[in-house]
């Protein structure tokens, strides 16, 4: 069957016979594997959509359990983020994200909105990258149904003041629940709630990608949640230790 797709190029892998696999962040259908033999060699407009950070239009056969691309066109090429290092690493450690996040072949047209959103933005920042990046990842977790829960404690689920965020609880916990799980000796992951990072999180999950255009993070608090936002990824997405991780 032929079909099309836009996409974003997660990966390329190179593979044997001149043929080389490209994975896809695919608008219709999720993340997929596709197989091409659209070479490098002319440098047509076909093998330039095959490259990472590209949002491309991708002309498919999809056969029972594969996708062969027969064309692509680029709609728009990130490569500007390649001439900045920190912007580049925080674009590689963003795609390597995504890709760990997203299922098989499950469409996910919020993350496929939102991403290109973050490209865009990346593009034209010049500053606090890291806070965009950490944006991003909250609103991801909201798009994969694993939101924390930000307006209850996870314990006792009333109404009260965050005491502390609580990563094997998903989400805030109150004043006197955190005493008890102190005085357990559970290995459950806490972090303070102080630095404003309940605040931040809701933030983030509230309002667009765009409204934080001008915001920057405070050291302290963005490396707070960079971790926290790290463990919670190991924990409910199973995402640790990533090639780009250490680079950012
Ligand atoms: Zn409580």
């Amino acid at each position: 069957m032929l079909t099309d797709t836009e996409a974003i190029v997660l990966r390329q892998v190179k593979t044997s016979y001149g043929r080389k696999m490209i994975l896809l962040f695919s608008k219709r259908y999720g993340k997929i594997s596709a197989g091409t033999g659209i070479g490098e060699k002319g440098r047509s407009k076909s093998s330039l959509a095959l490259r990472p950070f590209t949002y491309g239009r991708y002309e498919l056969f999809k056969n029972k359990d594969s996708y062969n691309i027969n064309a692509a066109e680029v709609i728009k090429s990130y490569y500007k983020i390649g001439e900045d290092v920190d912007k580049y690493m925080n674009g590689a450690y963003v795609l390597e994200f995504t890709e760990k996040a997203l299922a098989e072949e499950v469409p996910a047209p919020a993350v496929f909105r939102l991403m290109t959103e973050f490209f865009d933005m990346l593009e034209t920042r010049d500053k606090a990258i890291g806070t965009l990046v950490l944006a991003y990842q909250v609103k991801l977790f909201r798009y994969l149904g694993i939101m924390p829960e930000l307006e209850r404690c996870t314990v006792c689920g009333e109404e009260k003041d965050a005491a502390a965020f609580s990563i094997k609880d998903g989400g805030i916990v109150c004043d006197d629940c955190l005493r008890n799980l102190e005085n357990s000796d559970n290995d459950t992951l806490i972090y303070d709630a102080g630095f404003g990072i309940v605040n931040i999180l809701r933030y983030f999950t509230v309002n667009p990608l765009k409204s934080i255009e001008k915001l920057a993070l405070k050291e302290d608090a963005g490396r707070l949640l960079q971790r926290l936002v790290r463990e919670y990824a190991a924990h409910y997405l199973d995402i640790s230790e990533l090639k780009s991780e250490k680079l950012v």
